[in-house]
């Protein structure tokens, strides 16, 4: 039986993209109930600094760096600490595979899927913030995680919210699901204003600092897409029965629909650190009460009203594009996935323009291969065939065309506005 974290058990911890977003807003969380866990394993790609000070702040017994030729730098960083160093991709796995109870899998994109399979493999608790895993291989997750005793605990605030809703009820009960999106920065925008939209713009999100890539799935709504995908896997339902409502605040995180006639949903401010503090505690409830960096308290009345509105299909063809895929099966997830990460890199480099992101993709999921997927090595084969596919058909797009690229790095957010938002930016201080 799993039971809560508490000083006597105390929840043995890895987290898997420590240095991103989610894994600082995972730290944060933490950080403010040190009595409840022993951190065994944390990982990162490239942040070398970033990765040994938070390994050193939690006393981690293992820092894995994913560049292999970061290690020596690595180990001199943790000189003295009796931290363990390693780096390279088998390290990812190995890092997963340490016997933590609990694993958080906060790798960004397709990459996330090795390591968060191995732990899903060796039966933990899988918090899962990386949704292109699923949207790549939710089939062999589940089917994993069922032969395992592993048990998926969804972080995506969307999918947290309805995991929260759902409580003890049976999958069975559920008769529609609503996942929210906030409709990201350009919410209102003319299609014009979308074509011509620079970098900057499609990364400054309203509600949620997060990390580059999701921020700029947010702005184009494959976020939710892959969300969809990502819903239909964890909750057994067919796409048909969810529906996708923008909801400007983010206050709503989605909502479940029983066939009893109840819809119950689950409300906070939008701050990551709500859904990881779920996942945390779970199967409890852990007391954040108090602490300086707990998330902020709900306030209705000074928010006055929640807004919703239908999403616009033509002015975001994402989500079209990502329920075809879902509903052709197959490898057509992996495709879609694939060649959103290549186009959204090609964008965020100058590359190529904010709406040629949706186009390439449409174009790959056409013009690649198709066929059967069972096993990790067929979704890894399709996914890689994919990318070179969306290579080509990037250049093509990008050809002779200049573009804006985001000044000075890959992953930083500008800062946002509300507290929320700043305190999880994935620039901040480990707080
Ligand atoms: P970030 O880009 O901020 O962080 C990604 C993390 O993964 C970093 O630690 C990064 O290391 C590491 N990483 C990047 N590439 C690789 C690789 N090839 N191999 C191993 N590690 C790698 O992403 P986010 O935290 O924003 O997002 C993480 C996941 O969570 C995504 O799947 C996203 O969709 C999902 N998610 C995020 C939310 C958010 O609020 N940010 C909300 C809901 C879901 P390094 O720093 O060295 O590059
Ligand atoms: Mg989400």
């Amino acid at each position: 039986m799993i039971r809560p974290p508490s000083p006597e058990h105390r929840r043995s911890v890895t987290i898997l993209g420590v240095t991103g977003s989610i894994g600082r807003s995972t730290v944060a969380v933490l950080r403010t109930r040190p009595e409840l866990y022993r951190i065994e394993a944390v990982t990162a790609w490239s942040s070398v600094a970033a990765l040994a000070e938070v390994a050193r702040l939690l006393g981690a017994r293992l820092a894995v760096i994913g560049r292999e030729d970061l290690l020596s730098e690595l180990r001199t960083r943790l000189e003295g600490s009796g931290i363990e160093a390693a780096a390279g991709d088998a390290a990812l796995v190995e890092a997963a595979e340490r016997p933590a109870d609990w694993v958080m899998a906060a790798i960004v994109g397709a990459a996330g899927l090795r390591p968060t399979l191995a732990a899903v493999r060796r039966g933990a608790m899988v918090a899962l913030a990386n949704k292109e895993c699923l949207v790549c291989a939710g089939a062999l997750m589940l089917a994993e995680a069922a032969r395992s005793g592993a048990r998926l605990l969804p972080v995506d605030s969307e999918h947290n919210a309805i995991f929260q809703a759902l409580g003890a009820a049976p999958l069975e009960s559920i008769a529609r699901l609503t996942l929210t999106a906030s409709g990201g920065p350009f919410r209102d925008a003319s299609i014009e204003t979308m074509e011509a939209a620079g970098v900057e713009e499609a990364l400054a999100h309203p509600n949620w600092s997060m990390g580059a890539k999701i921020s700029i799935d947010s702005a184009t709504m494959m976020n939710k897409g892959l969300e969809l995908i990502e819903a239909c896997h964890l909750f057994a339902i067919d796409e048909r029965h969810v529906d996708i409502l923008v909801h400007p605040q983010s206050i709503v995180h989605s909502l479940l629909t029983f066939r009893d006639g109840s819809t119950l949903a689950q409300l906070s401010p939008p701050d990551m650190r709500v859904p990881i503090a779920h996942a945390l505690g779970w199967p409890g409830r852990l007391d954040l009460g108090g602490a300086d960096t707990a998330p902020a308290t709900l306030d209705l009345a000074a928010l006055g009203a929640l807004s919703f509105q239908a999403p616009d299909a033509a002015r975001f063809p994402a989500l079209g594009l990502a329920r075809a895929a879902l509903r052709a099966g197959g490898t057509a997830p992996i495709l879609l996935n694939a060649a959103n990460e290549v186009a959204v890199e090609a964008f965020l480099a100058g590359r190529i323009g904010f709406r040629d992101i949706v186009r390439i993709v449409a174009a790959v999921v056409e013009e690649a291969e198709h066929g059967p997927v069972t096993e990790y090595e067929d979704i890894r084969a399709y996914d890689a065939r994919a990318r070179s596919v969306a290579v080509r058909v990037t250049e093509r797009t990008g050809a002779g065309r200049v573009f804006s690229s985001r000044p000075g790095g890959r992953t930083d957010c500008a800062p946002g506005a509300s507290e929320a938002k700043v305190v999880s930016s994935k620039g901040s201080a480990w707080t």
